[in-house]
This record gives C-alpha cells, sequence and structure tokens, in this order.
C-alpha cells in the first residue's frame, strides 16, 4: 500500500506513525487518540493501521481542529528535538566516543504489539533496551529476524486448552519498512546454506533514533521451505533453528555490510546470534589474516549476554548436524574441524554436542549475567571452561535487567510522579534522590490512581469477554473463566508470566481447601488474574495451564479466579499496572533475573515473590514480600511444599490484612507506605536506563578502548 496522502498540516503523522518513539511518548499517544479514538481502541494503538483505516474526510477535520493541531505541533517539536539533539546523555559524558556504534544482535525483539515478533521477556529486554538507547543517545543498531506470522495467538478452549493461531503479519499495517536498492528493488543477502543459497530482504523498524534490521527469508527466488524459514518464532525443529540461526548470525553481519553500516562493537544478546563472531572472523581472514589473529580480534570487539540459567536452557545443535552446515565454513576460516568444534564443546573434545551459549562464551571477550544471583549461577555452570580459576574467578560480570520504565508506567502514575516529585522526573528517574519526595503524596490521591488503573483492567477484562459472548465465540463457563466476575474493588493478585514448569504457576493450589478459604473470606476476598503462553511444544506447561484454567472454573472459587488469554505487550500493560500484587513463584535459582514484577512495581504493585533473580537483589525488607527459605540455602527436594505453605501464611497473616486494613474512607495506609517504599526503592535502579548506562560504562567502554 502506498504511503497515504495526508493533508500538508499534519503531514509528517505517517512519520511520526512509523516510529515507535511514539507509543513511549504519553503526549504523541494522546496524538493519535484524539485523532480517531475509535480506531485508536479498535486497533489496539496502532496509528499505522489507523491513518490507513481513516477517510479523507477525517483526517481534513483534523488539519483544521485548532487544539489538535497545537498537539500535534508540541510533538512533531518534541520528537525532532528527541531524535536530532546533541545533548543526550552520551554526547555530554562521552564526547569522544562519537564515532563508535554497537550492533546489537537479538532473536527477539519486543517493541509493540503492533509488531508480534517477541515470545516473552528475552524480546521485552532487548525492545526496551533499544528505547532507551534512543533516549540516551546511544549509538546503536539492533539485528533480528522479521518472523511474518510471529509467535502464536493463545485461545483456551472450552475445555481449558490452549489453542494457537498464527495470522500472517499485514506488513502496511505494521511500522516496518523494506530496505531498497538505489533503483528501487528489494535489497537483498545471500547467505550459503549446507548446498544452496538463502535470500533476505531486510525491514527497517526506528525506534526513536536506533534503526533495527530485520531478516525475512520470504524472498520470490528462494525454495519454497526456505521462504517458510522465518516465519515463526522459536520453531521446535532443531535443522530449522540451526538455519534460522545461522541466517540471523552469518545473514546479520552480511546486512550491515549491505547497508554501509560499520559497526566498531558486536553486542549478542543470548546464544541464539553467536554465529555473528564467526562471520566476523571469515571477513578477517578472506582479508589475509591468520585464524588465531582474526580470532582474537573478533573476541575483544564482541560482548555476550547469557541469559540462561540451567544448563539445559542453552541452543544446543548435535556435532553432525554443525558438520553438515560448517563443513566449507571452517575451511573457508582457515581452520580445522577440531578446532572449530571445540568452540561450542562444554566438555572438551568428545562432546557430541554444539552449544551456542559455550559459543558465546568463547567468542566474546565481555561476557555479562543479568543479575547478581544469576552471575554466581552462571559462574558455576561454565566453570569447566576456566578449570584453572575458581568459580567466583571466572570472567564473567554482571549487569541487571532493567525495564523501559516510560513505557511500563502507567499516565496516572506518571502524572503523579510529576506533579510531586517535578516535570522532569522522567529525564532523571535513575537519580534516587529524585524519588525522596514520593513519601509526600497524600496517600488519598495515590490510591485513587489505583483504583483507577485496577477498574481499567478489570474494564479491559470484561470488554473482552463481552465481545467473545457476543461473538458467540464463549460458553457461560468461559465468560466466567475470562473474568466476567471479576469486581473492582477486591484485592487482585496477577500471576502473569510464560507458562512453564519452574515459574510453578499452580503453586498457589497446592491446598485447594485452604486457598478457598483465603479468596472466599467474604470481609477481605482475593482474587487472582492468571495470563501467560505455553510454547507450542511444551506439554507439560500445556497441563499446567489446563489445570489453572479448570480451578478458574471451579464453582467454589465462585468466579473470583480468571485466566486472561493472549499475554502480549498490549495487555500486559493493563496487567502489571493494574493488579494490586504481583505473584512470582520460580523454582530457586532458574529465573535469571525476570522483568515483568519491575513493571509492575514502578506502578505501585506489591511484590510477593521466590528471593530469586532480581528480587535476591531488590527485597529490603519493607518493599515487598518473600515467600520462603533464602536462594543462598535451601532444600531443592521440599521447595514446592515449603513455598506453598510460607505463601499462605502470608497470604493470610499479612498480604491480605495489609489491603484491608483501611480507614473510614477506605485508604489503606499501611499498604500504601509499602508501596511508595517499593517504588522508591525500586524504580530509580530497575530500569533500562541504569541498566543501559551500566553497559555503556562497564561493557562497552572496555572493548572500544582495546586498540584492535
Ligand atoms: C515483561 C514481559 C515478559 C517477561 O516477564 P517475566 O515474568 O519477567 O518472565 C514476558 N512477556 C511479556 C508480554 C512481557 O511484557
Amino acid at each position: 500500500m502506498p504511503e497515504p496522502k495526508l493533508p500538508e498540516r499534519i503531514g509528517r503523522l505517517y512519520e511520526l506513525a512509523n516510529n515507535l518513539w511514539w507509543s513511549w511518548n504519553p503526549q504523541a499517544r494522546d496524538l493519535f487518540r484524539a485523532l480517531d479514538y475509535p480506531l485508536w481502541s479498535t486497533t489496539s494503538h496502532n496509528p499505522v493501521r489507523q491513518i490507513h483505516g481513516m477517510s479523507r474526510e477525517k483526517l481534513e477535520a483534523a488539519a483544521g481542529d485548532q487544539s489538535f493541531l497545537s498537539l500535534y505541533d508540541t510533538v512533531i517539536a518534541c520528537f525532532d528535538a528527541d531524535l536530532k539533539g546533541e545533548t543526550t546523555w552520551f554526547d555530554i559524558n562521552h564526547p569522544e566516543r562519537a564515532n563508535e556504534l554497537i550492533a546489537y544482535f537479538s532473536a527477539e525483539f519486543a517493541f509493540h504489539n503492533s509488531l508480534p515478533i517477541y515470545a516473552g521477556g528475552l524480546g521485552v529486554l532487548a525492545g526496551d533496551l533499544c528505547k532507551e538507547a534512543s533516549d540516551l543517545g546511544v549509538p546503536l543498531v539492533g539485528v533480528g529476524f522479521m518472523y511474518p506470522q510471529g509467535y502464536f495467538q493463545q485461545k483456551i478452549s472450552d475445555e481449558g486448552w490452549q489453542e494457537e493461531n498464527y495470522r500472517q503479519l499485514n506488513f502496511e499495517e505494521a511500522p516496518v519498512n523494506l530496505i531498497l536498492t538505489p533503483e528501487g528493488h528489494p535489497l537483498k543477502i545471500l547467505v550459503e546454506m549446507e548446498n544452496r543459497n538463502i535470500l533476505t530482504h531486510i525491514w527497517l523498524v526506528r525506534i526513536g533514533r536506533v534503526n533495527i534490521y530485520l531478516l525475512d527469508t520470504n524472498v520470490e527466488e528462494n525454495a519454497p521451505l526456505d521462504r517458510q524459514l522465518s516465519a515463526r518464532l522459536y520453531t521446535a525443529d532443531r535443522e530449522q533453528r540451526i538455519q534460522q540461526e545461522i541466517v540471523l548470525g552469518i545473514g546479520g553481519v552480511r546486512a550491515l555490510r549491505a547497508l554501509g553500516i560499520q559497526p566498531t562493537l558486536w553486542h549478542a544478546n543470548e546464544g541464539h546470534t553467536t554465529f555473528m563472531t564467526l562471520e566476523r572472523v571469515r571477513e578477517l581472514v578472506a582479508a589475509g589474516i591468520s585464524f588465531a589473529e582474526a580470532a582474537d580480534r573478533v573476541q575483544q570487539k564482541t560482548v555476550f549476554t547469557t541469559h540462561t540459567p540451567v544448563p539445559a536452557g542453552s541452543d544446543i545443535f548435535p556435532v553432525p548436524m554443525i558438520e553438515k552446515y560448517f563443513q566449507n565454513f571452517w575451511q573457508e576460516l582457515g581452520t580445522d574441524r577440531d578446532t572449530f568444534l571445540k568452540l561450542g564443546q562444554q566438555y572438551g573434545s568428545g562432546d557430541q554436542s554444539f552449544n551456542m551459549t559455550v559459543l558465546g562464551m568463547k567468542t566474546a571477550s565481555h561476557r555479562n549475567a543479568v543479575s547478581q544471583l544469576h552471575k554466581r549461577v552462571t559462574q558455576r555452570i561454565w566453570h569447566g571452561l576456566w578449570p584453572e580459576s575458581q568459580a567466583e574467578e571466572v570472567p564473567v560480570s554482571n549487569v541487571t535487567n532493567g525495564i523501559h520504565a516510560l513505557t511500563w508506567v502507567a499516565a496516572e502514575m506518571s502524572r503523579l510522579y510529576e506533579k510531586y516529585l517535578g516535570k522532569d522526573i522522567g529525564q532523571k528517574y535513575d537519580d534516587p534522590d529524585k524519588w525522596k519526595p514520593l513519601f509526600d503524596i497524600p496517600d488519598e490521591e495515590i490510591w485513587k490512581a489505583r483504583q483507577q488503573l485496577r477498574t481499567r483492567l478489570i474494564g479491559a477484562m470484561q470488554e473482552r469477554v463481552q465481545k467473545c459472548w457476543a461473538d458467540g465465540k464463549c460458553t457461560a463457563q468461559q465468560v466466567v473463566g475470562l473474568g466476567a466476575l471479576i469486581k473492582p474493588d477486591t484485592l487482585t493478585i496477577g500471576f502473569v508470566r510464560r507458562f512453564t514448569e519452574y515459574k510453578r504457576p499452580s503453586l498457589i493450589f497446592q491446598d485447594i481447601e485452604r486457598l478457598k478459604r483465603i479468596i472466599n473470606n467474604p470481609w477481605q476476598p482475593v482474587q487472582i488474574v492468571f495470563a501467560g503462553k505455553s510454547h507450542p511444544a511444551d506439554f507439560t506447561s500445556k497441563f499446567l495451564l489446563h489445570q489453572v484454567y479448570t480451578v478458574a472454573i471451579d464453582r467454589g472459587f465462585q468466579g473470583r479466579i480468571a485466566f486472561v488469554e493472549d499475554y502480549d505487550m498490549h495487555i500486559a500493560r493493563y496487567l502489571v499496572q493494574g493488579v494490586d500484587v504481583w505473584l512470582n513463584t520460580p523454582r530457586r535459582l532458574q529465573e535469571a533475573c525476570g522483568t515483568s514484577g519491575m513493571k509492575a512495581a514502578i506502578n505501585g504493585v506489591l511484590h510477593l515473590s521466590v528471593p530469586d533473580g532480581w528480587w535476591y537483589e531488590a527485597f529490603n525488607g519493607k518493599n515487598g514480600w518473600v515467600i520462603g527459605e533464602s536462594a543462598d540455602s535451601f532444600n531443592p527436594s521440599t521447595e514446592d511444599e515449603t513455598d506453598a505453605k510460607a505463601l499462605y501464611d502470608l497470604l493470610e497473616k499479612e498480604v491480605v490484612p495489609l489491603f484491608y486494613k483501611q480507614d473510614r474512607s477506605g485508604i489503606p495506609h499501611g499498604w500504601i507506605g509499602m508501596m511508595k517504599e517499593s517504588i522508591a526503592s525500586i524504580l530509580p535502579f530497575f530500569n533500562s536506563r541504569r541498566m543501559v548506562k551500566e553497559y555503556v560504562d562497564g561493557m562497552y567502554l572496555n572493548a572500544f578502548d582495546t586498540t584492535k
């Protein structure tokens, strides 16, 4: 579809819609909301689709509406200032680094629901990092995969089983642009695969100042199966997976070269992307440098972030598969089979598997884990790669993950923060001192915002239920399961995350009768809202989801447990902003970091969690609750039982009573006190601004400085 012809006075509206900068700027959101509210709502906040869907008359009307125009002018001025300003944090603090450029590779990026090319936390982290790089002026480009069918849409059947639907992305309704050659043809990148060639197109996504290049194998010249290669995220088929990762790693480097982009530093986000180091070695060898020297140079200029908390979590390929795809490649590298295989072998030369995390560890000199606890776990897992060192000397540092606060904070909360902490809080939110006046916000005001957010979540849930019912797609039972009976003034707990066994979604159901007493207490009722997808090939997790759903529709719980379908970034915003308590129950040492609890905390949602991942370093005794034993000393064989009991105790003795200890106007002062403590101790630290600054100052600067 050609670019829509807009009235001249609002001629840059489409450009704005095509840069996801709008998504984290409240005034820009207001602008599209004001443009055509029904379309804004029915497109799930997708202004590209919205503009295409508008009639000429409506656009003309907007172009003649003074109040719309004044907002438009403000937003455009802000957009230009943010994209072109030369006084960013990076400009000011690192003026001598103006020529550096970081290439950030990730298998998934979660920027916005209009671009469903992510499955979960890894994608959100990558997306938030790019948004922050834009805000801070860090010179960075992203490289990833365009998945035209993305991850699946989830529907729960009447019997409580997950159904998966794939929908083809309509590129014309998404904020993406195909890269063309000067002659106007799609630019194509070539990657050799076994005994054939695969071509890819490149799509550009704009995230403020940061450009993201996504590879897509749906190119006419490719064989039919190859055209499908990039269709979906995380296919379970190993053969397809390795092919995807070859395209991403090797094709990604070639794409940047073809675009004339010359990074000075390369950052591999998780093992999936690490073939990129091999392609860079190949380039140097082709230029006449020895393999050893080339490998050394590449290593000095590579940062690798591992997110894997358990050995089995790595991406692993059998050696014969590596031989099949890389036989020619290692010859081009000027090396032999054994030297090549060693790059991915965890257990030395007899190892029959090639591990992508090992490849990352060995081909990058700058390595990091994603929380303090995860750093220790990582050092233990990969100790074998540095046998002469003590575990605590294994050269892996830590940059704890953070979230892009401007993306995840609710407008109601940020208005309060601006009112009491200063208009510039959005620019300075990683300064803990700035947050001291938070304690002066009147309890009534902050509680009013919290009540509004809970009501908005329930409204969004009920709108979905109502539509499903009206369309004849839901039975009465499903209507209840999806949350028709959820109420606005009740303490609401959220369990919202990818369904997978180690996260223990059904831990809270260990003692059903005890839970019923907690939930159905007539004076102090409790509701639980679940959401999350199971990986299509993970049957254990599908059974867990079924179990949760079965409890939700059990009449004994009186409709107080709900399952929200199709967890994505869109509904995630309602959930992290709207519930009162964020429940997190992973098995210890298995959650590398976790970020959804941070999104909740910055909105005043209290964290109730096992002391794993980020919570291990964030809990200070008064900013939420810890379930069960310490991650330093616990008994894995009784972990489930102990934690379930600790969880019920906390709910009965602390969480529920504190919420319902309200004064005569219904204000729970004790709860609000804890909420303020939580916001002030979490928001300034567990955000992407602190994280990106740590990447720059702690990792990138070291790597910039190597002379090679
Ligand atoms: C934040 C987020 C995640 C990550 O959640 P964790 O609980 O940290 O695993 C996953 N999916 C979506 C849609 C998110 O917004």
